[in-house]
């Protein structure tokens, strides 16, 4: 018999087995993210809306153009969804009529809904999980321990880095396909975050402006959205050559092309939405300092910086959901040197770049709009 160190003394038979399981979900999670993305690419949400909302394992075979003889394996898909919640699901029924056995109903549920991309991709978040599961960004994760241990390159790379042997943002300029999915999952989760934002503080945070600039605005859902609301202000955008190549130009926002470490054009305000986190502290810091150049010279009256990020640990909200979203963020972003910041660490950047005063606007599970005063 195989020696064992787990004495069951200290853990009942009960709590073993419920530990164990533990192990189980939490090694077998990533199974999750895969299962999510396969359904995206199949296209099964779209399908089940399609037909009307619900539709059973056959109509969805059908309708994704899978061969009928999957059905089986799709069932199996679709039953771990529903129990994730991504779906839900009805117990088949238990009448036998004509020979033939009831098939299950899936329903969408409110989350499904956001993953529907029939007709326009980038306004729904089926781009953000093809961006986020992806083997280009999974297969950096494997090299984690290994930069954590590496003393010497982790203070110089980022695991993006060390996997791939160039920078996040250099991938994006060379490969075009990872050039697209990033951009389109920006526009895709950007257009959500702004109508809340708007909606819940769009006034207070952009109605006294006559420009703003969004540094980093890919291409530009942010801005679009701002402009479409308060059509007085004067929005443009800075991100680099390769992400503004590919802005879509429908002349109401202006692209301009260039390195927000070197200039940043005037205005009244600057949008830093999901920049900062992508880089460390001293990066940070040279940023905005710029960015309180731009806006001091063009009205110092009214001139802020607007950051949207996580900021950790804030609000009330701190369900478990939103608390393990934001710690997922955060490591999530540590594959490119970025960090998620709370409070504490959002003041130390803005303090240090020279600015006075800084206020959280609005706070959300997801991101938070702090507003940073000359
Ligand atoms: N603000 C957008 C995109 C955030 S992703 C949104 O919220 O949807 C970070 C963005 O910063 C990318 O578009 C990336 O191309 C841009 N970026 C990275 N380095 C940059 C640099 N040196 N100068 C300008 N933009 C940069």
């Amino acid at each position: 018999m195989h020696k064992t160190h787990i004495n069951m003394n200290v853990q009942s038979p009960e709590d073993l087995i419920q530990h164990q399981c533990l192990v189980f979900h939490h090694s077998l999670s990533y199974v999750k993210s895969m299962a999510l993305k396969c359904a995206v690419e199949l296209g099964i949400p779209n399908a089940i809306h399609r037909h009307g909302g619900s539709a059973t394992l056959s109509d969805i075979v059908a309708g994704t153009g899978l061969p009928v003889s999957r059905l089986p394996y799709v069932q199996r898909l679709m039953n771990f969804l529903s129990i994730c919640g991504v779906f839900t699901e009805s117990n088949p029924p238990a009448a036998v009529t004509d020979g033939k056995k009831g098939e299950a109903v899936v329903y969408k549920t409110p989350m499904s809904r956001l993953l529907i991309d029939d007709g326009n991709k980038l306004s729904s978040l089926s781009c953000l999980v093809q961006f986020v599961v992806n083997p280009l960004l999974v297969n950096t994760f494997f090299d984690m321990h290994t930069w954590l241990k590496d003393e010497q390159a982790s203070s110089t790379k980022s695991f993006f880095e060390m996997t791939h042997g160039c920078g996040r943002f250099e991938m994006a300029k060379s490969n075009a396909d990872d050039n697209a999915m990033f951009n389109n999952a920006m526009v895709a989760a950007s257009q959500i975050t702004m109508e809340v934002i708007l909606r819940e503080a769009g006034c207070d945070i952009f109605g006294g402006l006559s420009s703003l600039v969004d540094v980093g605005g890919g291409h530009g859902a942010a801005s679009a959205a701002i402009s479409a609301a308060f059509p007085h202000v004067k929005c443009s955008v800075l991100d680099l050559p390769h992400v503004v190549d590919k802005a879509p130009a429908d002349g109401t926002v202006q692209f301009i092309a260039g390195d927000m470490f070197e200039f940043i054009p005037k205005a009244d305000a600057v949008l830093l939405k999901w920049v900062l986190h992508c880089w460390d502290d001293q990066d940070c810091v040279k940023i905005l300092r710029l960015c309180r150049e731009a806006i001091v010279p063009a009205r110092e009256a009214v001139g802020k910086v607007i950051i949207i990020d996580i900021v950790m640990g804030a609000g009330s909200s701190q369900d478990t959901l939103s608390k393990e979203t934001r710690a997922l963020t955060d490591l999530y972003m540590m594959h490119l040197n970025g960090v998620e910041r709370d409070e504490r660490g959002w003041e130390k950047v803005i303090r240090e770049a020279g600015f006075c005063d800084y206020k959280i606007v609005l706070v959300t599970a997801l991101y938070s709009v702090i507003e940073a005063y000359p």
